[in-house]
């Protein structure tokens, strides 16, 4: 048995920089044609030359022989101003700005306290089309960390999608029912969907001893809301796409007294979704969820190339180094039942 689709991209990653480059982008690119490649590095990527070169030390990563179209992101800050959308929304390589509320997660310092003082530059990004690619997370201390989603959509994203209702969002790696629903309410909208949030819930993470290499921001919620975003995942409707929030952490960094956020998935992703949707009975619906929604809704072509999976296990490695740091891959040493030709 064997499904052929149109190659998939992913719409939310993190390649990181410098030496991880040698190991992230060829695991990226053995799958995916293109990435939103998201701008969190130290210092944060705020400027469009800044951006472009990021992306010159991407390419240079790729190895010969396989092809890699990295679309670059930047980094909303409180001094990212309206001129600089205007620039980044003429750049070819730009491709959405991302908002984290300040403090949210891994290298957030830099991030947005208050919506009000972004507001002239978020109007630019109406007024262009350029989307606001968003971690949809309060940060508020004395909200509960399972709450914080949901917390978001009803204080900060509901009243910016009345104030601005033409701004063009996607909301990054939902977690909860919650999003789901909010979505569908909003048919303008977009919604990245992680392979690690369709296949676990919060006691995978928790129940039995604690897993830190399943720790990552948005938290893993309760089952109810993982069977959520396994049904907007396989459901056909163009809103929800492929976004696998990759985002290596070294394993010291992972299991320690205050360990990272993150899970290291971009190798096998695309074969771990593919079990995801066979469960389901929904394979059919793989290649509109990883291959056109995404590129329908920032208004991009679809690939034209053809990959092929194989019906045939294939063994996931513990670990990559990147560098001289070994990280763990999600599910490492076991098996998935898809293979890439
Ligand atoms: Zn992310």
């Amino acid at each position: 048995m064997q499904l052929t689709l149109t190659r998939p991209d992913d719409w939310h990653l993190h390649l990181r920089d410098g030496v991880a480059l040698a190991t992230t982008v060829p695991d990226t690119a053995r799958s995916f044609h293109r990435a939103i490649v998201m701008p969190n590095l130290r210092p944060p990527v705020v400027t469009v030359d800044a951006a472009i070169a990021y992306r010159d030390r991407i390419l240079a990563a790729v190895p010969n022989g396989m092809t890699f179209d990295p679309l670059m992101t930047l980094y909303l800050t409180p001094d990212l101003g309206p001129e600089i959308i205007k620039e980044a929304a003429s750049s070819e390589h730009v491709h959405g700005v991302k908002l984290y509320p300040q403090g949210a997660t891994t290298n957030s310092d830099a991030g947005v306290a208050s919506l009000d003082r972004v507001m002239p530059t978020l109007e630019a990004m109406t007024d262009t089309g350029l989307p606001l690619l968003i971690h949809g997370e309060v940060t508020d201390r004395s909200i509960d960390i399972f709450d914080r989603e949901a917390v978001f959509l009803d204080r900060t994203l509901g009243p910016l999608m009345q104030r601005l209702p033409s701004l063009k969002v996607v909301l990054e790696h939902i977690t909860t029912k919650d999003s789901v629903d909010f979505v569908k309410a909003n048919p303008g909208m977009g919604a990245t969907i992680t392979v690690h949030h369709l296949i676990y819930e919060r006691n995978d993470m928790l129940a039995g001893g604690i897993r830190p290499h399943l720790y990552c921001l948005p938290i893993l919620k309760r089952s109810l809301h993982r069977d959520a975003l396994i049904e907007a995942a396989t459901s056909g409707s163009p809103q929800f796409f492929l976004g696998t929030d990759s985002a290596p952490h070294a394993i010291d960094d992972k299991e320690s007294d205050c360990g990272c956020a993150g899970c290291y998935t971009a190798p096998f992703a695309l074969e771990l979704y593919a079990e995801v949707f066979e469960a389901q009975g929904k394979l059919d619906q793989l290649e509109a969820f990883a291959s056109f929604n995404g590129a329908d809704f920032y208004g991009l072509a679809r690939n034209t190339e053809i990959i092929t999976l194989l019906r045939t296990e294939s063994l996931i490695p513990l670990t990559r180094l990147l560098g001289d740091k070994e990280v763990k891959l999600l599910r490492g040493g076991s098996t998935v039942a898809w293979s890439l030709a």
